[in-house]
């Protein structure tokens, strides 16, 4: 394509529920009990299904170039598995530097989704509708997505875990770093959530849980 132009269409911003993630992974650290998702990543996509990843090992994560922004990624995009540096050297070197030169390097990138995820609040957006985390308490897949829409303006794909747990809420940002709907895409052959889930579960069904941060979920040396 034309010199400077991006290798992909839009981005998805992903986000987690601490308390799926726990229930399907041995967790380091115990979230905390609160309603708030956390920040997966921001992964260049396009819009057949496949997308960019490792785009620049030459230029490594590098917390030096954070360091201001720091409080806020210690508090958004905790890493419940491991050490939060892996977490997000991983999530820069693999899809980070696919948008490097668009979001401005590192710094840029690390912002704009920590700007994107204060923007997005899927907390606000679900208890506008009355949803918050429950043991007891499922929801239709779809009154989610509806709740979503209506909260924060545009479509999103959810994903659960095999038991129907809540894992991810993925919103569709344009290469403008604005949201956008992408409700056109939700049905493209490629589209997957976490592969480490059965594909046929990743879809979120008629019985979708939000399990509660009740509980202790750090379990070491496991
Ligand atoms: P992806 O490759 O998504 O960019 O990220 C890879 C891994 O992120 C996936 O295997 C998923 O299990 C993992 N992941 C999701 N949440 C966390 C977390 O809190 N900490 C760490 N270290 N990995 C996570
Ligand atoms: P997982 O096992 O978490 O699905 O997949 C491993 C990694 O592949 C994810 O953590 C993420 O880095 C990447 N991945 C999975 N599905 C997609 C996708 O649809 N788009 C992009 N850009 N990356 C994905």
């Amino acid at each position: 394509s034309e010199g400077g132009s991006s290798n992909f269409d839009y981005f998805y911003l992903v986000r987690q529920w601490p308390a799926t993630f726990c229930n399907d992974h041995t967790c380091t650290h115990s979230p905390p009990n609160r309603f708030k998702f956390t920040i997966h990543g921001m992964w260049p996509q396009r819009t057949d299904g496949t997308w960019p990843e490792y785009c620049d090992p030459g230029n490594p994560f590098s917390v030096a170039k954070i360091l201001d922004l720091l409080p806020s990624m210690i508090r958004t995009w905790p890493s419940w598995s491991g050490e939060n540096r892996a977490f997000w050297s991983h999530e820069w070197t693999r899809h980070g530097t696919c948008a490097e030169r668009l979001v401005g390097g590192e710094r840029g990138f690390f912002k704009a989704v920590l700007g994107l995820h204060k923007q997005l609040r899927i907390e606000d957006a679900l208890a506008a509708a009355g949803i918050g985390p429950s043991g007891e308490k499922a929801y239709e897949g779809r009154v989610l997505q509806r709740a979503l829409k209506d909260g924060l303006g545009t479509y999103h794909h959810i994903f659960c875990d095999a038991k129907g747990n809540l894992a991810e809420v993925w919103s569709c940002v344009g290469l403008d770093l604005r949201p956008f709907d992408c409700g056109a895409q939700r049905d493209a052959p490629a589209l997957r959530g976490p592969s480490a889930l059965p594909p046929q579960n990743n879809a979120c069904g008629l019985r979708v849980k939000i399990p509660p941060l009740d509980r202790r979920y750090a379990r070491r040396g496991a």
